[in-house]
């Protein structure tokens, strides 16, 4: 048996690294395609390290000029290796363009493949929907669910989206939890004792936490700009620090923007994983329009307000621990205000740390 794993992004390195670690403790044949999305050191190679990611990484290089360009091309990269070391498995994870040409391939590859050395698409992260259909990430994975053979939604929430997708036809589905609550149970222990609120001279549940960095919110000036009025005010209303981690897609589009960021938001570079995860855990509030940090403020019992008009995290607003407040200035401090003295309970819906291992025994039991 012989998987193989797409991934490049940083979130795609962080939640395949439980199920990565597993099948190479377990010793089972796989390499790994690495197309170099996310190429730049702190997105990508202190991830690879950190996490330990074991295994044949085949590094590929698509043209990055265009969307279409890093697409096809990887498409086509990816082609090449499947067919000269087809894998019984494809495995991907989440929403990214790096999963959809992984997918992809295997799919057109399997055109020409007898039906029992057909390659199984997996997809880690399925049934997720926003329903809005203006997120690129929406319909990348909307097409990832639709091409794979074997889904692993979280929760029965995604399962449900999913049905209604009529995506469960000829599939098998298993409803497992998120891989990032592995990821949260094996490193918060460790990551307590990382000194990084001394460094940035921070004290515990006295500072708000941000990340940005989908196009609605960075490529649109008029949105980015109302964050960052928001941000101000915050800070104006509240007295807290506001600590930004800056992705390097947001730092290019503030440039190229002309916009300039508040002294009272104070930027630093992407941080790695341990100072990043102690930063949320002991942060007041989390304010970000990122899918992952969604669930792991959630997970860590951390409120959330989410700087986006949509979720795919559903269950995040079910349980009441997140709220959706767009780029509006008043929403958002709204949002903060409801939130801010509220006691968050923990959500244990996206499992407990033994999520690779029920993917793991699920693949197993279809070989
Ligand atoms: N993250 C990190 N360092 C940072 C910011 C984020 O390690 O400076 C982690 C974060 O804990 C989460 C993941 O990166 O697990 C989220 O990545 P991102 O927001 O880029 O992607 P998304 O989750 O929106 O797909």
């Amino acid at each position: 048996m012989k998987f193989c794993i797409v991934l490049s992004t940083r979130p795609e390195i962080i939640k395949l690294s439980p199920l990565i670690n597993k099948l190479a403790e377990k010793k089972n044949k796989f390499y790994l395609i690495n197309t170099n999305q996310h190429f730049l050191n702190s997105m990508s190679k202190v991830f690879f390290d950190f996490f330990k990611i074991k295994g044949k990484i085949y590094n590929i290089n698509p043209n990055k000029k265009s969307q279409v360009t890093f697409f096809s091309d990887s498409v086509k990269q990816i082609e090449k290796i499947l067919k000269t070391n087809t894998p019984n498995f494809l495995i991907v994870q989440g929403d990214t363009n790096t999963g959809l040409a992984g997918c992809m391939a295997a799919s057109l590859v399997n055109r020409n493949l007898e039906k029992n050395k057909k390659i199984k698409i997996v997809h880690i992260e399925a049934g997720l929907r926003s329903f809005d259909n203006t997120m690129p990430e929406e319909i990348n994975r909307k097409i990832i669910d639709q091409m794979s053979n074997i889904l692993f939604p979280p929760t029965k929430f995604d399962f449900n989206n999913l049905k209604q997708d009529n995506c469960l036809r000829f599939k098998k589905t298993f409803i497992v939890g998120n891989t990032i609550s592995d990821v949260l149970k094996k490193y918060i222990p460790i990551a307590d004792k990382v000194k990084i609120l001394e460094k940035l001279n921070l004290t515990k549940k006295k500072y708000f936490l941000v990340t940005l960095h989908r196009p609605e919110s960075v490529d649109i000036k008029e949105n980015l700009s109302s964050l960052f009025k928001a941000f101000k005010s915050l800070h104006k209303k509240y007295n807290y620090p506001i600590i930004f981690p800056i992705h390097p897609r947001t730092k290019d589009k503030v440039k190229k923007l002309n916009l300039s960021y508040d002294k009272s938001i104070k930027i630093i570079e992407p941080l790695r994983y341990l100072e990043f995860l102690k930063l949320m855990k002991d942060s007041k509030l989390i304010l970000s329009d990122s899918g992952g940090l969604q669930e792991e403020a959630s997970i860590l019992g951390v409120p959330c307000v989410t700087l986006r008009t949509t979720t795919e995290r559903q269950i995040t607003l079910i349980r009441n621990v997140n709220i959706i407040a767009g780029y509006n200035q008043n929403k958002i401090l709204n949002a903060v205000k409801k939130l801010y003295n509220k006691k968050i309970k923990k959500i244990k819906d996206f499992g407990n740390g033994d999520v690779a291992e029920k993917i793991y025994k699920n693949l197993m039991s279809l070989k």
